[in-house]
């Protein structure tokens, strides 16, 4: 196998794996992103039912006041029941006494159904506490794992990156600039196979002369629909071959 295209095809099969540690570390932000909607969609359910067990608590607590001031004002009205002499005036005293009265009891009642109502509110608020703190805890658990990977990714693009420049030492600045304007305009993908005559990156059936041409794999062949460079895959070649034969 030619020398550069031995190197071009290393460099291929390294840079895609790059290309595709690059994107899982360019997409975990998004993914995180996607993973929160749970988590906040059970915040969201917390903060409404917590406004909601409030806004019972509130009602309950007026009710509760009207409660006292009614008692307050039937105990005042009361101590002036024997000071009132005059009959009608007496009668009008005790119905008014009598509403009070009447009024407390079906405040008593309400107040009564809010606590119910607040307990079972109350229950809600726990369950969706529950459900928060499940999905808290799924979320820090993804997020750690995620690290990791992110982690990973950078170390091992690390060591790819040095393993890079050592295989793109051997190629002229020439054949470098080439692949790498092939690698930029073809969605990183500028050495291809050739198989079953069709190139493996346009997937166009290639002429039988430059097939023959190609399996030799002595010389930079580009595919004349998409401009790749083509090679025909040799069993042994890409992982034992140290790019010196020829
Ligand atoms: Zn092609």
């Amino acid at each position: 196998v030619n020398e550069t295209l031995d190197l071009l095809i290393k460099l291929q099969k390294l840079d895609s794996i790059i290309i595709k540690h690059s994107k899982t570390i360019k997409n975990i932000p998004s993914k995180i992103n996607s993973m929160e909607t749970p988590f906040k969609e059970a915040e969201a359910t917390l903060e409404r039912l917590n406004s909601n067990f409030e806004n019972l608590d509130k009602k309950k607590r007026e009710k509760e006041n009207s409660v006292n001031e009614n008692n307050d004002r039937a105990e005042k009205l009361k101590t002036r029941t024997n000071d009132i002499k005059d009959n009608k005036a007496y009668t009008a005293h005790l119905k008014e006494i009598d509403g009070l009265e009447r009024s407390t009891r079906k405040l008593e009642d309400d107040v009564l159904y809010s606590m119910e109502a607040i307990e079972a509110s109350a229950g809600r608020v726990k369950e969706a506490e529950d459900a928060l703190k499940t999905e808290e805890g799924r979320l820090e658990g993804l997020k750690k794992k995620l690290d990791l990977e992110v982690d990973e990714a950078k170390d091992g693009l690390r060591n790819m990156k040095e393993d890079r420049s050592a295989l793109t030492k051997g190629l002229d600045e020439d054949t470098f600039k080439l692949y790498m304007d092939i690698l930029a305009n073809k969605g990183g993908s500028a050495v291809v196979k050739v198989e079953d005559s069709v190139c493996d990156g346009c997937n166009e059936n290639i002429m039988p002369q430059l097939v023959v041409e190609i399996a030799k794999n002595e010389k930079i062949i580009h595919c004349p629909q998409c401009r790749r460079i083509l090679y025909q895959e040799v069993e042994e070649t890409s992982e034992v071959s140290d790019g010196t034969q020829d």
